[in-house]
């Protein structure tokens, strides 16, 4: 995804602001929707019956019909993504959407001359019942577009992103495996050894956010001061959120370059067997604070990454069950609670490795992964943690 800044008229930005109106209504009637059902009754409606819903009501209503559809089916759609993601325990519950905040819309089935560049600065898209609205054409649109999003940030700035299915990259060719893993301390943790985190607010940054909360907590409602601290919390979440985005670009790129296969944990498995990292397998101290604050942001970054990698080397991310993947010993397979010292420290109680608990972890994931791939390639290894020789693998592997 990759932003550039709208510059409507008044006219559009008021054309805008009606889809995002639009939008908002279409979402918040689907959480009301959702928001009687309880378990055991009769399941609240999906998508394609909320489509329906959404037919018969613009039939109803003169003011809904005379906005997008796409806008409003995209609303429900999203709607639709927002409960997976809260099911799959990577997000929150979708909650009720208030004027002026997250306001935004998607349009859908772009064509290739909705897009164009006007001069070296200025680009233009074709917006439905809204008509062509320039943007900054600040850097390269990536090819072939099937989708934007619109959106409007709390400073009153619109915004177009685009989304493209980022092209897949070649097979490095050399048969190495790697494994993946979503650590506790670190972003990504690989079985090389490798660690890396993804980037958050530099500490000058943090002491700013910090020093403009406090502002606006001083500040008097509805004062043009209060205004502007929270554009400058806005501008600086904003920032925070590019960086990751950045990151998660860079990081699955170079995985898909790197390695032939990339075992990653399958989150959906994930959900079902922990929480949050290590609060079912080894609950280990300070794991639900530390979880508490940043496992949303690291959920989306880590579906994201999945999401990314999956485009970047289709056919060869192996999804693994992660059920145990923190306890068992790499070295002798040992599965045992005791193994795992704390959150960073693995020591297995039989033979003695230690290692790195999410590097150990990744090990294990790509050791999975790497009996999957040999499975399909009509290999006779028996797919799943194995027994086998300390330090014994049957491929190359990272
Ligand atoms: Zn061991």
């Amino acid at each position: 995804m990759s932003r550039y800044r709208l510059s409507p008229t008044p006219a559009q930005e008021a054309a805008l602001a009606e889809h995002c109106g639009h939008a908002r209504y279409v979402w918040n009637l689907a959480v009301e929707q959702h928001s009687h059902w309880r378990p055991g009754r009769k399941s609240a409606p999906g998508f394609a019956e909320q489509c329906r819903q959404l037919t018969e009501a613009r039939a109803e209503f003169a003011w809904l019909r005379s906005g997008s559809i796409v806008v409003q089916q995209q609303a429900l759609k999203d709607f639709t993504q927002a409960m997976a993601n809260f099911f799959g325990e990577t997000h929150k519950r979708p909650t009720w959407r208030r004027r002026g905040q997250g306001e935004g819309f998607r349009i859908v089935a772009v064509k290739a001359g909705d897009v164009r560049r006007l001069s070296r600065n200025v680009g233009e898209i074709r917006v439905p019942k809204v008509g062509r609205v320039r943007f900054r054409w600040s850097r390269a649109i990536p090819e072939g577009v099937k989708s934007y999003r619109v959106t409007r940030d709390s400073a009153g700035r619109w915004f177009v992103a685009f989304a493209a299915i980022p092209e897949s990259l070649p097979t490095p060719g050399t048969g190495v495996v790697v494994g993946v893993d979503r650590g506790v301390a670190v972003s990504v943790a690989l079985s090389n050894g490798e660690m890396t985190s993804a980037p958050t607010l530099r500490e000058t940054e943090k002491a700013r956010l910090l020093r403009l909360v406090r502002k606006l907590a001083r500040a008097r409602k509805g004062s043009r001061r209060r205004g502007e601290v929270k554009a400058a919390i806005a501008r600086l979440r904003a920032r925070e959120t590019d960086r990751r985005k950045d990151w998660v670009e860079k990081t699955s790129t170079g995985l898909a370059r790197r390695f032939d296969v990339i075992g990653v944990e399958d989150l959906k498995v994930k959900n079902m067997t922990r929480s949050a990292k290590g609060t079912v397998e080894t609950p280990g101290r300070n794991v639900r604070q530390k979880a508490g604050l940043n496992r949303g942001i690291l959920a989306a970054g880590w579906g994201r990454l999945v999401e990314r990698l999956e485009h970047k080397a289709p056919g060869r991310v192996v999804k693994v069950n992660p059920r145990f993947t923190s306890q068992t010993c790499n070295a002798c397979a040992h599965i045992a609670k005791e193994n795992r010292e704390s959150q960073a420290d693995f020591l297995c109680v039989a033979c003695g490795h230690q290692a790195n608990a999410d590097v150990n972890a990744a090990r294990n994931i790509r050791d999975i992964a790497a009996g999957h791939a040999v499975n399909a390639r009509g290999g006779d290894r028996v797919a799943g943690p194995v027994k086998r020789e300390p330090q014994h693998d049957l491929l190359l592997v990272g």
